[in-house]
């Protein structure tokens, strides 16, 4: 029997499923794979290449020659885009709204979930989104669903762009966060969704630690 299992882990921005999903994964010895990243790293090929990504015969044309590459290094997730490390370009609250707009767009997804469930296939993984459970591992061996008040994910973001010394005001990250929990929940496509068999956890209150030992109580490996 194979030992290779998946652990999926979705949530909203800022209920801090990254964080997580790393903790868990080094504490396993297992890989971890963000699918934020991914699209992402679209939203990053279309404000690169004046793409509306909302566009859908643009944003077409753009997949078609786009190159999305994955490595990992020392477990650490490098996006590659047409081949230049765009990771350090990512986390821009431009890039978080042209990643949101563009997967929403169905054939988008379907791009990344193929590529997500290959990269998950022959290693154990712990994977973080917001389709994880519900779409890319429905057979997942364990899921989770984080939640957090918009107010505490909003006040986390806060003090990671803070200490990343590219500092937004609190009330600017919490409309942008309401805006992105909004635009996940209610897309067509593959929305926001907590499915029956994940278990919930609230993080408005409890720090990493704690929720990383709840996480860890319901693994049996
Ligand atoms: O998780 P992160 O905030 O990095 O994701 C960026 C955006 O990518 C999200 O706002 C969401 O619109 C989209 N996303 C998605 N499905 C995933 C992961 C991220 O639609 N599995």
């Amino acid at each position: 029997m194979s030992n290779v299992y998946q652990i999926a882990i979705d949530g909203p921005s800022g209920s801090g499923k990254s964080t997580l999903a790393k903790g868990a994964a080094a504490k396993l010895g297992i890989m971890y794979l963000d699918t934020g990243a991914m699209y992402r790293t679209c939203g990053v090929c279309a404000l690169k290449t004046g793409i509306e990504p909302k566009d859908e015969d643009a944003v077409k044309k753009m997949l078609e020659t786009m190159d999305l590459k994955i490595k990992f290094e020392d477990g650490i997730q490098h996006m590659i885009l047409n081949g230049e490390d765009v990771t350090g370009q990512i986390r821009t609250p431009e890039v978080s709204r042209a990643a949101s707009d563009i997967s929403s767009l169905p054939f988008v997804r379907t791009a990344m979930v193929d590529m997500q469930r290959k990269i998950a296939a022959d290693q154990s993984f712990v994977v973080d989104g917001r389709d994880i459970g519900s779409v890319v591992l429905p057979n997942a061996k364990y899921k989770f669903f984080l939640t957090a008040s918009p107010e505490a994910r909003a006040k986390r973001r806060f003090l990671e762009l803070e200490q990343k010394g590219t500092p937004q005001p609190l009330d600017e990250v919490l409309k942008d966060i309401i805006w992105r929990d909004k635009q996940d929940s209610e897309r067509a496509a593959s929305p926001l969704i907590k499915v029956d068999d994940a278990v919930e956890i609230d993080t408005s209150d409890i720090g990493i630690e704690e929720t990383l030992e709840v996480l860890l109580s319901y693994i049996k490996e």
